[in-house]
């Protein structure tokens, strides 16, 4: 027979995991801060006997939110509550001192995708991921149980770079009337051939030998200082490309001018 499951926040992401399960055909258990149900589990009222099933998956909007709702006694864990490696660290601890197994996930992915091969859900800590197999693709990114939350941040991190980055891009040729719908295909097109620039970049980032005949940072510095005053003269907000342009900066008073845009890595370490 299969393991009992336990859903702790019925939110956007928790519903579609709790629905999810139902799918599998887990006996599922809900509970959530305001009352509410999901068609086929059985709402319970209080955390402590959410943790009567064999698995507890937890998905809240902060550790702040969590932390104080795990008192009781859980046999296995697997916690889909987004937060940094140190408090993924110190939750795996608690687990250990406690006799929890424990799970540490990252859903990389909405929550409409819940349940298809599309929603990679990056985990790390227990190898032991059955659970997760409802709810998409699981990947073992490691033994550490920080793993998860630092592969999900340095992904993030990336996704609202580029986000940020298009829509300053959509707001300037948007300030000389030309509409998302004709630069977007542009933008795509872009990316993608900008991503294949990445694996030698981070090669550059390991080596640290940043000679270049592609193009220098000063070149790209004096490009950003371009970009910032274009997004003045269109009176949009320059908080990104002025923040591009000083660390940039910064990487080529520190000698880095001749070098390529790898170098700023330089920068970001310290
Ligand atoms: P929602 O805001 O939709 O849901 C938040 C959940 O946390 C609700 O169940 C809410 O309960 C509960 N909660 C908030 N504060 C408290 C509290 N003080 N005490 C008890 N429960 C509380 O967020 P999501 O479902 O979108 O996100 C949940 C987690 O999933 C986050 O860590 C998020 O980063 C992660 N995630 C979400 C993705 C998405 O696309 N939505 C994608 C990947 C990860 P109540 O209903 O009572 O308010």
């Amino acid at each position: 027979t299969k393991e009992t499951v336990s859903v702790l926040g019925l939110g956007r992401m928790g519903s579609a995991l709790a629905n999810a399960l139902v799918e599998e055909g887990y006996e599922v258990s809900v509970w959530n801060r305001t009352p509410k149900t999901i068609p086929n589990a059985r709402s319970v009222a209080t955390p402590q006997e959410a943790f009567q099933s064999d698995v507890v998956v937890t998905c809240l909007s902060t550790y702040d939110v969590q932390q104080p709702l795990l008192t009781g006694e859980i046999k296995t864990l697997v916690n889909l509550t987004s937060g940094t490696p140190d408090e993924a660290r110190r939750t795996a601890r608690w687990a250990e001192d406690n006799g929890v197994e424990y799970v540490d996930g990252v859903i990389m992915a909405v929550p409409q995708q819940i349940g298809t091969p599309q929603a990679r859900i990056l985990f790390s800590g227990n190898e032991n991921h059955h659970v997760l197999d409802a709810f998409g693709e699981p990947v073992h990114v490691g033994e550490d149980a920080g793993l998860a939350a630092l592969y999900d941040l340095a992904l993030l991190g990336l996704m609202w770079s580029v986000f940020g980055g298009y829509l300053q891009a959509v707001a300037l040729m948007g300030s000389e009337g030309i509409e998302p719908r004709t630069f977007t295909p542009m933008a795509m097109s872009w990316l993608t051939e900008m991503s294949t620039l990445l694996p030698e970049m981070g090669e550059e980032t390991q080596t640290r030998s940043y000679e270049t005949d592609v193009s220098a940072l000063d070149i790209n510095v004096s490009g950003l200082r371009l970009l910032t005053e274009a997004n003045e003269e269109q009176g949009l907000d320059t908080t990104l490309p002025k923040a591009l342009h000083a660390l940039f900066e910064r990487a080529q008073s520190n000698g880095h001018g001749n070098h390529s845009i790898a170098s700023v890595i330089e920068e970001i370490r310290k």
